[in-house]
């Protein structure tokens, strides 16, 4: 359980992602031929702050810097400028080994293509974490196991990713990103390969993940991005309105 008083999880300064573009057959000349630069810029000095239970939105449209700034927030990627503090901790000033590990205790992340593997079930998938925190075979059986039940997969921990349907997968990915307890959870196009029924039970799932915890969802679809408290615009890797939304409504919850 985590405090019960807003707090700031995580914090971007001025952050700046730049990449190399692709090296392909017929890049270079193109490069060369000065048609196109040869970095780009995915994020743009972009700054923001997220608290224990607030869900925020990324939005903006394809290429517009979402999944970069995720993987910064998450730790997966550094910046080319700029810091990213979580809680009071510098991410910079981390080894690659302390970094992992820090990632492993405090975040938990949902990718757009779930990355389930396809020859454990879903209680190993969901455990995989705790393996890697050196936890206890019992202890991550049990806990996989709770999780898969709260996200109402219950019957389905002994199936295979390729036994389930995409929805389900997403349960099995969201209660993986859950395992460990964390702190922030961040999710890219957590909607994006679902039906629209299925997609809603999803979102629903990601409003009882937020109780007391820091959630960033990326995405362009506009039912998903309603469920945030507050929206961060992002176009060509800038940050370009911040929006607070009505409080979601309740009722139906
Ligand atoms: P979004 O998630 O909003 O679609 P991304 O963060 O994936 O945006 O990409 C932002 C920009 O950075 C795009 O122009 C993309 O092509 C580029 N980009 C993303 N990742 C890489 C990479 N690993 N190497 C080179 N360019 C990249
Ligand atoms: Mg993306």
């Amino acid at each position: 359980m985590k405090t019960s008083s807003p707090s700031t999880i995580v914090t971007a300064n001025d952050v700046t992602k730049v990449y190399q573009r692709g090296s392909e057959p017929g890049r270079l000349a193109r490069v060369l031929g000065r048609s196109e630069p040869p970095t780009v810029s995915a994020v743009d000095s972009a700054s923001l702050d997220i608290s224990n239970e607030e869900i925020v939105g990324l939005a903006g449209p394809s290429g517009s810097g979402k999944s970069t700034l995720l993987h910064i927030l998450a730790g997966l990627e550094r910046p080319t400028e700029g810091s990213v503090l979580f809680q009071e901790t510098d991410l910079a000033t981390l080894s690659k080994r302390n970094r992992t590990r820090h990632r492993l205790k405090h975040i938990g992340i949902i990718f757009q293509q779930f990355h389930l593997l396809d020859s454990l079930s879903a209680r190993a998938n969901v455990a995989l974490p705790l393996v890697e925190l050196g936890i206890g075979k019992q202890q991550r059986r049990r806990q996989a196991t709770e999780l898969l039940e709260r996200v109402g997969l219950g019957d389905r921990i002994t199936h295979r990713p390729g036994e389930l349907s995409g929805g389900e997968q997403q349960r099995v990915a969201i209660a993986r990103a859950l395992i460990t307890d964390p702190d922030l959870v961040v999710a890219d196009e957590p909607t994006g390969e679902l039906d629209t029924d299925t997609g809603r039970t999803i979102l629903q799932a990601f409003k009882e993940v937020a109780e007391n915890r820091a959630v960033v969802l990326a995405s362009h679809d506009h039912e998903t991005l309603e469920i945030c408290d507050r929206l961060i615009q992002l176009r060509d890797g800038t940050v370009t309105n911040r929006l607070k939304q009505e409080s979601s409504s309740d009722e139906d919850s």
